[in-house]
């Protein structure tokens, strides 16, 4: 017994796209080396990733991709708010996080009915060590961040240098015990007095992924070597590195399909970049939760104008109508039709990134985005808002020196109190990424070949590829145990 049945992995991923796409691209991953794959996930999530699912198994044949779907707790959201960017208020996001807990239930029932021999869990849900623990199913977490990230944030909760810190944002904080020297403003970094909260949360995903099997990133060696040294060797934790995982599942067109049917906007989007010279187009999009205000808006359109670049500019759904910031002279340009593009709601990102048109991605550093930058070659402008962002901007403009920083500062504070960042500096940051000078011609130089590196760690022989056998061997070897 076992020794023919495929490994079968369960993946439970965190309700939010960010945490739902690189789970889906990695089941795909693991499916492509012959293991069963589910996901378990709610209706409305199951929804954005089962064409794309789908997909993955027309093309890989017999190789089996299945969507668990449970039903969404009853915890008094609306229905269909089964999501993190659904949400519309700290109320909302209360009853949310009571939903996650409840979870718990139809994760048990999983496991038990269903003994996978392992689960692949987000580091989110710190409750599915124990769940798992109980019976005896190795558990995983996914880490939908970087090394550098995770280790900046275990530093900052071992030593908690921001409390010691001057009273100004603007005074540098020192992360201690790190292998560079890595230091913030200290308005980039969560304040445990401020949030409480978030602190104890951090705290205790961090510490519940050590109690776990081990650690999964969606990163690869050539990208983080020392912390990859500094996590295994300096923090004894176990990690896998198995990413760029948008690459290695191959899906780029899948990815690309998927999104095209979310995205009404897709099949213009791209037949406009179609039109434009190799480099020429800026492309900016803040993920799936940013908001901004309208004055950030109407500066970040004054920048884009400045520029004098060709630009496809995503705007979240939340976000307030053109109306309300549009710059002067700024409809007329959009009127025009050959300077700019703005897209309301999905974008097919993945498309966008991999187009030659596209020159710079002007991003918030989700590690999704910095990742799918990365893959494709493009270097970036870096404008961080919270959570690990401002950790993924260090590893992208001085680990990796691939792009330029427009200086924000201010970590996930309201909307009213953030700095407004200039359009000078927009325009200036993308003149440096994309201009003819020595620096830009050196950033771009490097984006590309790290995107060389990147395809070659997830192909046959490569750091990912070989990761991922590595884990499969150990938990194959576990079974007879
Ligand atoms: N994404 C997309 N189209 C959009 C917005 C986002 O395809 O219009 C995808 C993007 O490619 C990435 C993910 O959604 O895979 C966002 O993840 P990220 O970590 O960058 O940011 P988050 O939304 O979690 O802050």
């Amino acid at each position: 017994e076992g020794e023919q049945r495929p490994l079968h992995i369960l993946f439970f991923p965190f309700l939010s796209p960010g945490h739902l796409i690189p789970a889906a691209d990695m089941a795909a991953l693991f499916a492509t080396r012959g293991v069963k794959c589910t996901i378990l996930t709610t209706p409305v999530n199951a929804a954005v990733i089962r064409s794309a699912v789908e997909r993955a198994n027309d093309a890989k044949g017999a190789l089996a991709i299945d969507i668990a779907v449970v039903p969404f707790p009853d915890v008094g959201l609306p229905p269909g708010v089964e999501s993190g960017p659904a949400l519309n208020s700290e109320a909302d996001r209360g009853k949310f996080f009571h939903a996650i807990q409840q979870l718990r239930e139809p994760f048990d029932r999983f496991l038990a009915e269903s003994r996978p021999d392992a689960v692949v869990s987000d580091s989110f849900f710190d409750w599915s060590v124990d769940a798992a623990a109980e019976h005896g199913v190795p558990r995983l977490a996914f880490l939908g961040s970087s090394l550098f990230a995770r280790a900046c944030s275990i530093s900052m909760l071992r030593h908690n240098p921001v409390e010691a810190a001057p009273d100004d944002p603007d005074a540098s904080v020192l992360l201690p015990g790190l292998p560079h020297r890595v230091e913030l403003r200290r308005s980039q970094m969560m304040d445990p007095k401020k949030r409480p909260d978030h602190w104890a949360f951090f705290q205790r995903v961090t510490d519940a992924d050590q109690r776990g099997y081990g650690e999964v990133f969606n990163s690869f060696h050539d990208l983080e070597p020392d912390y990859l040294e500094h996590y295994t060797t300096t923090l004894g934790r176990r990690a896998w590195l198995v990413g760029p995982v948008g690459l290695a599942s191959k899906d780029v067109a899948t990815r690309g399909a998927a999104a095209n049917e979310l995205s009404p906007d897709a099949d213009g989007c791209l037949r406009w970049l179609e039109g434009k010279p190799s480099g020429s187009v800026v492309y900016v999009s803040f993920g799936t939760l940013s908001h901004f205000s309208p004055p950030e808006l109407r500066e970040l359109a004054r920048g884009l104008n400045l520029s004098g670049k060709n630009f496809v500019w995503v705007i979240g759904g939340t976000d307030t109508e053109e109306q309300e910031w549009l710059p002067d002279g700024f409809a007329e340009l959009l009127a025009r039709g050959d300077r700019g593009l703005i897209i309301r709601g999905w974008a097919p990102q993945m498309l966008i990134l991999n187009h030659a048109a596209v020159g710079v991605f002007v991003t918030h550093c989700g590690w999704n985005s910095t990742l799918e930058a990365v893959s494709a070659g493009v270097p970036m402008v870096t404008w961080p808002r919270y959570a690990d962002q401002f950790y993924n901007e260090k590893v992208v403009v001085e680990l990796l020196n691939v792009g330029v920083g427009v200086g924000s500062t201010d970590y996930a504070s309201k909307l009213e109190a953030r700095r407004v960042i200039g359009g000078e500096v927009v325009a200036e940051a993308i003149g440096r990424v994309m201009g003819n000078g020595e620096e830009g011609e050196a950033i771009r130089e490097r984006a590309r070949v790290l995107g060389e590196k990147a395809r070659l760690a997830v192909e046959k022989g490569g750091s990912s590829y070989d990761d991922v056998g590595r884990l499969m061997d150990e938990l194959m070897a576990r079974r007879g145990l």
